[in-house]
């Protein structure tokens, strides 16, 4: 595509290397991974490899890992499936979440709101960061899951993950019935450890399309020995968590692209560079503007905006216009008028959280890139404020 794409954290560009390695997959080898024949073992052994490359990048067995259809399929195995293992048992049970979790976690702990089970919504902070000790406070006798994802699909924010998963060994250390933790780590993966260990974590969730993967292919690490069930049901594959017949050249894909990230290390530290640029330029020549969310504990290639006067919606499609894509939230949001929750989270208000707009770079991005984005939104701002009637002497520019 020609133009300047920000939009990252809705998806990535498939990379070239990640596309040669699925090729064969797609186009000669389809030999389905369950046959015992020479073209089926071919399938079964690029999904093995690939379980292996994901198994080394979260330093855990190979057997740990659960290939999904996406990161909201793994969402859903981890939360119902944990959740069904004791209501089979007749059990009353008790979830904790964040108020700023992606739809993928927050509807699924809805649906079992509605089915007796008692979660709670963990408060943020203003910068969109959690309190550790407010899930201390939250946790219950019965509680039996904690999910709180790694890293903020809207403002970028990472949450202390480390320590969460520390006080929930400490508490463990303590009762008979274990909490488990789950993290929706789809926003870290690019830039953070995800050492599954050293979170302390017992399910993590991916997907392969933020990595410069395919779409339709996720994971969930599910730590040996915790208690599941399933949520589909059918053949063995998957370690009987998720069955039917593997997508290999995804799978394939997916292990690539994982195995990748180590080799762009590099490329996140200019990529950061080339963010605080864009937001110092955006803060300092644009007055009324606000970053949303923690600016310490925030990913290398995200900025979040507000501006007043200017509505969130009308910025995207104007910047489209010029060819630089943007968004206003979460892409699975977008299309929905209701403001977004994670900004109403943070203390926002209707309006404020109308006027927002994500920015996300990625491995292409370049200083030329952020040099014309700075100039071409600057001037539509101004514009929509004049349109919008927003006060003269509040919109004033340092560029008028
Ligand atoms: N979780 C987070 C934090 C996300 O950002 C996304 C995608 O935007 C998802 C889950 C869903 O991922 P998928 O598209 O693989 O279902």
């Amino acid at each position: 595509m020609k133009g300047i794409y920000l939009d990252h954290a809705a998806t990535t560009p498939i990379s070239k290397a990640v596309l040669d390695e699925m090729m064969p997959y797609l186009k000669g080898s389809y030999g389905n991974a369950s046959s015992i024949h020479a073209l089926g073992q071919t399938s079964r052994e690029a999904i093995d490899e690939s379980r292996e490359r994901v198994a080394r990048f979260l330093n855990c067995l190979p057997s740990e890992i659960v290939f999904t259809g996406s990161a909201t399929e793994s969402d859903n195995i981890a939360i119902l499936g944990i959740a069904d293992f004791f209501l089979k048992q007749g059990k009353r049970i008790h979830i904790i979440t964040s108020k700023i979790e992606h739809p993928a976690v927050l509807n699924t702990c809805e649906v079992l709101d509605k089915r007796g089970v008692e979660v709670d919504y963990c408060n943020v902070g203003k910068d969109g960061v959690i309190d550790v000790s407010d899930i201390e406070k939250l946790i219950k006798e019965n509680t039996v899951l904690v999910s709180i994802m790694y890293a903020n699909n809207e403002i970028g924010t990472i949450q202390p993950i480390i320590e969460i998963g520390k006080l929930i060994q400490r508490i463990n250390q303590t009762r008979e019935q274990k909490i488990c933790f789950h993290t929706d780590a789809v926003q870290a993966v690019n830039y953070l450890s995800c050492d599954v260990k050293e979170l302390g974590v017992d399910f993590l969730t991916l997907s392969a399309h933020k990595i410069y993967g395919p779409k339709g292919v996720g994971v969930l690490y599910t730590k040996q020995g915790t208690q599941i069930e399933p949520i589909v049901y059918g053949g063995h594959q998957e370690a009987k968590l998720r069955p039917g017949t593997e997508n290999t050249a995804n799978i394939v894909g997916l292990g690539r692209a994982i195995e990748d990230i180590s080799t762009h290390k590099h490329s996140t530290d200019v990529m950061e560079q080339l963010r605080d640029k864009l937001m110092d330029g955006i803060l300092n020549e644009i007055k009324h503007s606000r970053l949303n969310g923690s600016i310490d504990h925030r990913l290398p290639n995200n900025i979040n905006v507000s501006f007043d006067g200017a509505e969130g919606e009308a910025l995207v499609i104007a910047l489209d216009q010029k060819g630089i894509a943007t968004s206003t939230g979460s892409a699975c949001s977008s299309g929905s008028l209701d403001p977004s929750h994670v900004l109403l989270a943070l203390g926002l208000s209707h309006v404020q959280a109308h006027g927002s707009l994500r920015m996300t770079l990625g491995r292409q991005t370049t200083e030329k890139d952020i040099d014309k984005v700075l100039d071409v939104l600057t001037k539509i701002v101004k514009k929509l404020r004049t349109i919008s009637g927003y006060k003269k002497s509040l919109a004033s520019e340092r560029s008028e």
